[in-house]
């Protein structure tokens, strides 16, 4: 029984899962990709890739020792601060955790490292798709090219090109957003913003907002400062202006301890405004014939620290599913989405809850009581970091 070639629109976390599941079961697959080569963008940050969801997702990927080798070592510790920088908790990386982290970029060379050469076609960016009187797929592209599957899958994360085949959902936005920057060097340049975070994860917390940073590779801060404001409050800040947005966002944590603000104001990069989309949770469809949906695409949720994991367990999950149904996509299909549905809609309820914890009224007393009741999986999640 031969398998249906797949095509998969988008080379993120999920969809290179995917194509390397499929890979290392036989099944032919192509990836097309809309960036035109692997190093067009910065890949982000670190990721925390947890046992229960990303590590099963790359085991099945065959790629558990790889991944081992890029772990950084110490980055699961963990603390909470408040506005005047008051320690809260203090939580050291003992080398037991379940979430291990790595750079997002790094995971992702070697997911495109494990494919043979010419399986990702890269500056394939889809403009539409349309169902064929036959039931196949036509995917068309910016280039004028177009190409014609049985077996589509959309990868292709928050604006999915493919999403409409299946349903009319359309993210809505989550009434927050982030600003992101950077320190490098920090032990060094900037020493009490890099006491101030420690060795992994920190999260200052307030009602309607916080200030929240990772320590990366080589001394380098990577912070996201959220707030709960309208789209049109962010749209009047003038980003194109780096110094006037950063003193603008600043004003919104007037009063917070210097070392924690320094985090935004001393940026050594440009601030990047991040606003948070979510689809509604719970997003679902009928099943159509040859064409379904991973990661993003299928159930985006404003970050809560699982959306890349999920997104890797996903194409796993697909990948395994076409390999256990040789020559019954259907069945691959219906089984898959059955698993997915639930599985995001849980992952989404489960990080609404988190980011009221986090930045509700009763924030950051919220997280640490979700902490003290031994919520692990509330408290041990960092959304964005
Ligand atoms: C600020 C922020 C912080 C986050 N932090 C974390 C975290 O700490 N942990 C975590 O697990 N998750 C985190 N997430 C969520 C995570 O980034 C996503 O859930 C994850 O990247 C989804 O993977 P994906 O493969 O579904 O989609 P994506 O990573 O979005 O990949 C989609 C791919 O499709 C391509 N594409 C898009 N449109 C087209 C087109 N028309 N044609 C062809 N290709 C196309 C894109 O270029 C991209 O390569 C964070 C998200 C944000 C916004």
């Amino acid at each position: 029984m031969t398998s249906t070639p797949v095509t998969i629109i988008g080379a993120g976390l999920g969809g290179l899962t995917l194509a390397r599941v499929l890979h290392v079961h036989g099944i032919p697959v192509t990836v097309h990709e809309a960036e035109p080569a692997p190093d067009a963008r910065a890949q982000g940050g670190m990721l925390d890739i947890h046992d229960y969801n990303g590590q099963i997702a790359l085991a099945a990927a065959g790629l558990t020792e790889e991944f081992r080798a890029i772990v950084l070592e110490g980055r699961q510790a963990m603390r909470v601060l408040d506005r005047d920088g008051a320690v809260l908790l203090d939580r050291p990386d003992d080398g037991t955790g379940g979430r291990p982290e790595v750079q997002r970029g790094e995971l992702r060379r070697i997911l495109l490292g494990s494919l043979p050469e010419g399986t990702v076609r890269w500056g394939s960016k889809v403009t539409g798709t349309r169902t064929l009187a036959d039931g196949r797929h036509e995917v068309a592209f910016a280039d004028g090219g177009t190409v014609v599957t049985g077996l589509l899958v959309g990868a292709d994360g928050a604006w999915s090109r493919v999403r409409p085949l299946l349903s009319d959902a359309v993210p809505a936005y989550a009434g927050a957003s982030f600003v992101e920057t950077y320190l490098f060097d920090a032990d060094t340049r900037h020493p009490a913003a890099a006491k101030a975070v420690g060795g992994g994860a920190m999260m200052a917390l307030a009602p309607g907002g916080g200030i929240q940073a990772h320590r990366e590779d080589g001394g380098r801060l990577h912070t996201y400062v959220a707030l709960s404001r309208p789209r049109e409050w962010f749209d009047a800040v003038d980003f194109s202006d780096a110094a006037g947005a950063i003193a603008r966002i600043a004003q919104e944590f007037d009063g917070w301890a210097p070392e924690l603000t320094s985090l935004l104001t001393e940026s050594d990069s440009a601030p990047v405004l991040r606003p948070l989309y979510g689809l509604p949770v719970g997003h679902r469809w009928d099943r159509v014939p040859g064409v379904t949906l991973i990661g993003d695409a299928a159930h985006l949720a404003p970050p809560n620290g699982e959306g890349a994991n999920l997104a890797m367990l996903d194409g796993a999950e697909l990948g395994l599913a076409l390999a256990a149904h040789p020559g019954d996509t259907e069945a691959a299909l219906t089984a898959y989405e059955r698993d997915m549905f639930p599985r995001g809609a849980e992952a989404a309820t489960d990080g609404a809850e988190l980011h009221a914890l986090m930045f509700g009224e009763d924030a950051p007393h919220g997280l640490l009581a979700a902490f003290a009741a031994g919520e692990e999986e509330a408290a041990g999640a960092h959304p964005g970091q």
